[in-house]
């Protein structure tokens, strides 16, 4: 049940930081990452480089606390990306496009208020439990799986152990589901919500990042099997992390048609720093809207336009881990409970 405070906060359960480099053990992004032009439209549409700072990792941080501290938001998950792992459960470094450690994430939710550690495992990796143990502990709220980008497919047996200790824990695990494009992929096909069926199994909470949306020009489209997936299990929940991009304009109105009943569990993520685009949107929300000066904000009007359900951008509190669900119906601010934690 939910206290009747949490109804009132507004969370994005899906937010990015990156890293270029300078420290590695930070994060990462590789030299072909770095080259895309992808990459570089997004550090010109964001103005990341006019941000303080001493180096683009410190410039892109900047932004991210400035945004947040002036956001309607009373807080965002930051998410970690962990590497890409052999079969063998050694981390591959060389084949890894996107870095950022848990360490970092959980350290920036330590020093900010506003920000909810959402770490991320591979579940390749050979001491995936006990990273998954750690983190819990260190006051992680979700753990985050890339399936694309990480190489995971994530209906293989031998990820059983790993999804039935989260469901334990109670921690739930956010699957990338959909096409992506921001990064190169191991493969487009772990992304399919299809494959969820071993996590679900467990018991634990799933979340299909983007509700398996693809955009407009990809081959395939993984919609249709995330509301099957939907129908079949209760513990499952769809977050709408960049599906307010003029690449995806159909795709939040297509959701919304689901019904109440689907709606429910829906919850909020913007996929920042990804930017939404207010064009499709604009007989919603006006052609200067007084959020467009913040992404998080204008991403939460956007999708708050939907009237997804009464408590769309709240309820995510449920679903996460134990100590971070009590520490925000107690209303403390869950960085304090991560860092006694770790110092007791
Ligand atoms: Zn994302």
């Amino acid at each position: 049940m939910k206290s009747a405070s949490t109804d009132t906060l507004a969370i994005d359960a899906h937010a990015h930081i990156f890293c270029w480099g300078e420290n590695p053990q930070q994060g990462f992004l590789s030299a072909q990452t770095k080259k895309r032009w992808l990459t570089k439209l997004l550090i010109w549409l964001t103005g990341i480089g006019q941000e303080p700072g001493e180096n683009l990792s410190a410039k892109m941080k900047h932004r991210l606390l400035r945004q947040l501290a002036a956001s309607r938001l009373d807080y965002c998950i930051l998410l970690a990306q962990d590497a890409v792992y052999t079969e063998s459960g050694t981390r591959n470094d060389a084949a890894t496009h996107f870095y950022v450690a848990n360490d970092y994430v959980l350290q920036l939710a330590a020093e900010n208020e506003k920000i909810l550690p959402g770490c991320s495992i591979n579940p390749h990796r050979r001491d995936a439990l006990a990273e998954l143990e750690r983190c819990v502990a260190a006051g992680a709220c979700l753990i985050k799986v890339h399936t694309a980008i990480q190489g995971v497919d994530p209906s293989l047996k031998k990820f059983e152990p790993f999804y039935a200790r989260a469901a334990e824990l109670g921690i739930p695990l956010t699957f990338h589901t959909g096409y992506e494009h921001a990064c190169s992929v191991v493969s487009q096909s772990f992304a399919d919500p299809a494959r969820l069926s071993r996590a679900l199994d467990q018991g634990g909470v799933v979340i299909a990042a983007h509700c398996g949306t693809c955009a407009v020009f990809d081959r395939e489209d993984f919609y249709p099997s995330f509301v099957r997936m939907m129908g079949a299990y209760d513990n499952l929940y769809g977050e709408t992390a960049v599906m307010a991009t003029l690449i995806r304009w159909h795709a939040l109105r297509r959701l919304r048609g689901e019904g109440d009943e689907f709606c429910r569990r829906i919850i909020h993520g913007s996929d920042y720093p990804l930017p939404p685009s207010r064009l499709p949107y604009l007989r919603r929300v006006g052609w200067f809207p007084e959020e467009r000066r913040n992404p998080l904000d204008l991403d939460l009007r956007i999708k708050q336009s939907f009237e997804f359900s009464r408590n769309y951008e709240s309820q995510v509190v449920d679903l996460l881990a134990p100590s971070v669900r009590v520490a925000l119906q107690k209303q403390t601010p869950p960085g304090a409970v991560a860092s006694q934690k770790s110092s007791g």
